[in-house]
């Protein structure tokens, strides 16, 4: 069923003041942006407009109580200019998981994906070809409902938001175990992309940043002995040629680049163990040098491989490989989002 979004386009587009060849990670944004109003138990008003500032209310219900949830996805056009999503509806889908843990309302799938789609239509110029590039797209979910009542908004508003992107991570990149801080905790909203959970991201990662680590690895809320994410990424290990990695439970997302990752790896027989990580075991491989990889996995960097990671005041040097795992996943992934490979999977998706 095609919905009626309603399609009120800009006059001037703003495209010729953006260099596509230098592009930062999420600070440009296309022309338009796709809306869409909670309002008297009912998704209304699905419009398509201008990305321009919005009014709301001081006392709107993410102000004060932070009812804000938000997805992350790309879009790729391929030499032919056709445009290829990955796997969309998963991103749907973990939408309405955090929604549901946040106590806001679900966004029916072809109203996420409709307003997508044609967003991306109209859209379609701001998608960049040169390679590391994409249109980094952002839907998100905010209470738009008044009052200071610490309770549930009565509305809300979703957008989904687009914006031409080079890559999120450049240079070496290093990362301190935490030992003290936690992202998560059992019973909380680890698993959802909740904004308050990167909020409380930062004040430990800038600790990290003045020791001179670019992020933090995250442990366990309870023993900080066991590895869990790495900033807002998923974290994989290799130890010989073993590929670790944690399995998710509450307080870890279950990203998408994750489970492609470990499909793919199941498909060209690299070993995998989805298990508990302990701190002490990656330090043991480094001293050992059995470590030979750490990278971290999410849709903003693909994949973004640790050169060093610190731990009570040591230091620990992952080797310079020539033949990675994460330089192999990295293509495999890329490859399928960009339609230059076949796509066994049905993880592409045609706008
Ligand atoms: C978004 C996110 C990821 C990665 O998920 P993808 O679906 O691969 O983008 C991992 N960890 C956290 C905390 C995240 O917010």
């Amino acid at each position: 069923m095609a919905l009626d979004i309603k399609i009120q386009p800009i006059k001037n587009s703003k495209i010729s003041n953006v260099d596509f060849s230098d592009l930062p990670f999420g600070k440009v944004f296309s022309d338009h942006i796709f809306q869409c109003e909670y309002i008297d138990g009912a998704w209304q008003n699905p419009i398509i407009k201008a990305n321009e500032p919005i009014q709301l209310n001081p006392a709107a219900k993410i102000f004060h109580y932070g009812q804000s949830i938000f997805e992350g996805m790309k879009a790729y056009k391929d030499a032919n200019g056709e445009v290829f999503l990955f796997r969309p509806e998963d991103n749907c889908k973990r939408l309405n998981l955090s929604a549901n843990r946040l106590m806001m309302p679900e966004i029916p799938a072809d109203l996420f994906m409709q307003g997508l789609k044609k967003l991306l239509e109209i859209d379609s110029d701001w998608i960049p070809t040169t390679e590391g590039s994409s249109l980094y797209v952002r839907p998100f979910m905010f209470a738009s409902g008044e009052g200071l009542h610490a309770s549930p908004a009565d509305s809300y508003i979703f957008m989904i938001a687009a914006a031409p992107s080079g890559a999120y991570f450049s240079g070496r990149i290093t990362v301190l175990i935490e030992e003290k801080y936690a992202r998560a905790a059992n019973g909380g909203v680890g698993f959802a992309k909740a904004g308050g959970n990167y909020a409380a991201q930062f004040y430990p990662t800038q600790l990290a940043i003045e020791k001179g680590y670019n992020q933090v690895v995250w442990t366990d809320d309870n023993s900080h002995q066991f590895i869990e994410e790495a900033g807002a990424m998923n974290i994989f290990i290799r130890i010989g040629d073993v590929l670790i990695t944690s399995p998710t439970n509450d307080r870890i997302l279950d990203g998408i680049t994750r489970k492609s990752i470990l499909q793919i790896a199941e498909d060209h027989n690299i070993p995998v163990e989805v298990r508990k990580i302990s701190v002490s075991e990656v330090v043991q491989a480094a001293k050992d040098g059995d470590l030979k990889e750490m990278f971290g996995a999410g849709t903003a960097a693909v994949i973004s491989p640790i050169a060093g990671f610190g731990y009570q005041e040591a230091d620990y040097e992952l080797p310079e490989l020539s033949d990675t795992y994460a330089s192999f996943f990295k293509k495999k992934i890329i490859a399928i989002q960009t339609n230059t490979s076949k796509d066994p999977y049905g993880w592409r998706v045609k706008v």
